[in-house]
């Protein structure tokens, strides 16, 4: 067996620590770069290992040094230093300790990618210019024309519209919605000065999401895109809670419109890995909300669901090895639910929940339980739970229903 590129990885939280478990059994080093005590270097221990953050310039290059690619586990990274060491490249020792070379490291996703969706407002006009559906958006300026454009925004959208900081935002933590003239100065002032845009309100029934793995030859040339079946996502107060696994009620020709939207979307952006598409349905048009450029949480379904997971595609995708993606990505059983366990009140809170599913004895669904070695914290995702049926989704929802309930009672 020929020796495999070593992978550096910026962030080591939930995702980069499932990426991990997923590379161990093919003996695929991952070298972490984060905090020493982060999630993914809890089960990952290795010399190649970086103790800092995965904004810091020099940690970034650090860990260059010692990989042969390079991917990240969140998007909200220093782009120009990927872009450096992707492009010129860096200067490490020589090989024979006398002096400096010069390193370049591929970085997948590009750089470019990773750059495009920092900015949620640009990744959205260049989805529009290429287009492919999405919500009607606008610019909002800053300063004291901050006001007058946010009421140019109402009279174009009208009441409610989304107010939504275009950059570093997740779990909708960047984002207002905005009810009337009287939210205004709240908004303003509860946004503070970064960057926004606001976007029409769309009154969807459903929201889509569909993991996309991308493949690409070594100059960059797209080879293939190969989706993941789609889901249904659920967030409450704009956290994603639960994922339904196949969508409910959905119309099998919507399902694959979604997947082929997903497809067209990933194979705009550039580098290997696994992308995250997330959609609204509304009527029977679907819009794209928002991507993200690595594996997400819209796809833990997959650890089961499918012969290979989200994990398995970005790692095969990465190293250019992945012989039978069709079928490994098809699902394995009819139904999966997906329950993100959230951090309660208290820091034991969740812990019913977990004795609950350890004791947990369906014969019908299979219960896998994950759970990522964080400290809880009110609203912070601490694991998940998937759950696998034999039959329908309904079906096995209400079979863990009790599941959703304890779930429920967590969060209130
Ligand atoms: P994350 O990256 O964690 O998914 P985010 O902070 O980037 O979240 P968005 O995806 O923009 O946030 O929005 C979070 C949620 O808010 C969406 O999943 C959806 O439920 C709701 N939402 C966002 N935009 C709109 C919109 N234009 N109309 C209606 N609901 C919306
Ligand atoms: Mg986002
Ligand atoms: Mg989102």
């Amino acid at each position: 067996m020929a020796k495999k590129p070593v992978i550096g990885l910026l962030g080591g939280g939930q995702l980069g620590r499932m990426l991990c478990q997923a590379a161990a059994p093919r003996g695929i080093t991952v070298a972490v770069l984060d905090a020493e005590d982060c999630p993914a270097k809890q089960i990952n221990h290795n010399s190649l290992n970086v103790t800092g953050s995965f904004k810091d310039p020099e940690k970034i290059k650090a860990l260059a040094a010692r990989c042969d690619v390079l991917t990240v586990e969140i998007e909200h990274v220093n782009c120009d230093v990927l872009e450096e060491i992707a492009t010129t490249g860096i200067e490490v020792p020589s090989p024979d300790g006398q002096g400096t070379v010069v390193k370049r490291v591929p970085v997948h996703p590009s750089y470019k990618t990773i750059r495009l969706i920092q900015d949620k407002f640009q990744q959205k006009e260049y989805f529009a210019e290429n287009g492919l559906p999405v919500a009607p958006q606008m610019a909002i300026e800053s300063g004291n024309a901050r006001i007058a454009s946010i009421e140019q925004a109402a009279k174009r959208f009208g009441f409610p519209f989304m107010l939504k900081g275009a950059k570093g935002s997740y779990d909708g933590r960047g984002n207002f919605k905005v009810r009337a003239p009287d939210d205004f100065e709240t908004a303003v002032t509860q946004m503070g000065d970064q960057p926004l845009y606001a976007e029409k309100f769309v009154p969807f029934q459903m929201e889509l999401a569909v993991m996309v793995m991308r493949t690409e030859d070594d100059d960059g040339k797209l080879k293939k895109v190969y989706p993941y079946p789609v889901v249904e996502t659920i967030h409450e107060d704009s956290i994603c809670t639960k994922v339904f696994f196949p969508p409910r009620n959905v119309a099998e020709s919507i399902i694959q419109r979604a997947q082929k939207v997903g497809c067209d979307v990933v194979s705009r952006l550039w580098g290997r890995g696994v992308f995250a598409v997330e959609m609204f349905l509304v009527g029977d048009e679907i819009l794209v909300n928002e991507v993200a450029p690595r594996p997400h949480n819209s796809g833990h379904l997959t650890i089961e669901l499918t012969e290979s997971s989200q994990f398995d595609a970005q790692l095969s995708s990465i190293l250019d090895q992945f012989p039978s993606p069709e079928f490994a990505l098809k699902p394995r059983y009819p139904s999966a639910i997906m329950l993100n366990i959230l951090g309660g009140a208290k820091p034991d809170s969740h812990e019913k929940l977990v004795d609950l599913v350890e004791g947990f004895s369906n014969p019908y669904a299979g219960v896998k339980l994950h759970l990522y070695g964080k400290e809880s914290k009110p609203g912070r995702k601490i694991g998940h739970i998937t759950t696998l049926g034999q039959s329908s989704v309904e079906q096995l929802s209400e079979r863990t229903s009790r599941l959703i309930q304890f779930m429920d009672e967590i969060r209130a």
